[in-house]
């Protein structure tokens, strides 16, 4: 069973985490680049655990060095999305990978993020939503840095202000500055937690960041007052399983708990993180759902429901959106 063509919305794919192979290939052989060693001789990109693959991002991104590339990389990635019928994306993009933060630089690649997704939106019927995020490890300072660039571009494009990056490295409240200064700029919030983090870290990002939705936020599922709080809050997760089990933060597709949790009554929608990188899609992943925990056409639409509420578009988009997700008769 193909459920490439079911329309998908998906809420948590970072922009560069989506790249796929061949274009970064491509891009590091124009700019005379030797990046050789992030692949491996199938040509998808290899390493060992979860640190090894943050280096490898980031050598990855080290092609990425102007507007133009950024303009180029996101029609391959909306490309991508096409394929699998998602006709509604959030992506992450950081300022620190478009300009190193400066503000003036950072406009400039957004134009050109911007200038791709309006002719994707037009050419793939792809529709592309900014969420402006702030690399963890990279310290609370930083992060500020790349608030302040989310809160002067906030608007059509850019909706929302996040965290990704090492779940280790620091307290949630540490970045709290910048997450208030997001809120005042009228952008969304959504945080990275619980994927290898404890439900502490979970409890401690919806109340100290005030995120209304958690990236992965599986470990949750050990904390029956966390799933309480995480319900009476209206939190919804962003949940990546094909992410978790390659990365190994669960074990096994049988043993995600993404099942426990929608039956638990969360909210939980699904996404794929980095998908060249986990040798996944949306496709795959829908036909993993389908044949570990018998997700049917309802599941699937439900769950779809999930995300639209949960898009952090205007109301304009969400309702064609809508339109788009009926079946057809
Ligand atoms: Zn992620």
């Amino acid at each position: 069973m193909s459920f490439a063509k079911h329309p998908k919305l998906e809420l948590h794919l970072h922009l560069e985490g989506a790249a796929p192979p061949a274009f970064i290939k491509g891009l590091a052989a124009e700019k005379k680049l030797d990046i050789s060693g992030i692949f491996d001789a199938d040509g998808n990109y290899t390493y060992r655990d979860f640190d090894h693959f943050l280096k490898t991002y980031e050598a990855a991104c080290t092609t990425l060095q102007s507007p133009e590339d950024f303009r180029r990389l996101t029609l391959a990635v909306l490309e991508e999305c096409a394929k699998h019928g998602v006709i509604y994306v959030e992506s992450f993009i950081s300022p620190d990978f478009c300009g190193g933060g400066d503000l003036t630089a950072w406009r400039e690649y957004l134009a050109a993020i911007k200038d791709a997704s309006d002719e994707a939106e037009q050419t793939l019927g792809v529709t592309h939503k900014g969420i402006v995020t702030c690399i963890r490890h990279f310290g609370a300072e930083q992060a500020k840095t790349a608030a302040l660039c989310a809160a002067e571009t906030a608007g059509d494009f850019i909706v929302g202000f996040g965290m990704g990056g090492a779940e280790q490295m620091n307290r949630p409240v540490d970045y709290k500055y910048s997450f208030d200064m997001a809120r005042e700029a009228g952008l969304h919030l959504t945080c990275h937690a619980g994927e290898w983090g404890g439900p502490d870290m979970v409890r401690d990002t919806i109340r100290d960041l005030g995120a209304v939705r958690i990236g992965h936020g599986i470990n949750a599922i050990h904390d029956a007052a966390l799933l309480d709080e995480i319900i009476a809050k209206d939190v919804v997760l962003e949940v990546c399983p094909g992410s978790n089990v390659f990365l190994q933060a669960v074990k096994t597709w049988d043993d995600h708990p993404i099942e426990k949790l929608r039956q638990r009554g969360v909210k939980v929608t699904v996404s794929t993180d980095d998908p060249p990188f986990f040798l996944t899609d949306m496709t795959q992943e829908y036909e993993n759902l389908h044949r570990v925990f018998g997700w049917d056409d309802d599941t699937f639409a439900q769950v779809q429901q999930t995300a639209l509420a949960a898009a952090f578009c205007d109301d304009a988009t969400r309702a064609t959106l809508a339109k788009r997700l009926e079946p057809a008769t």
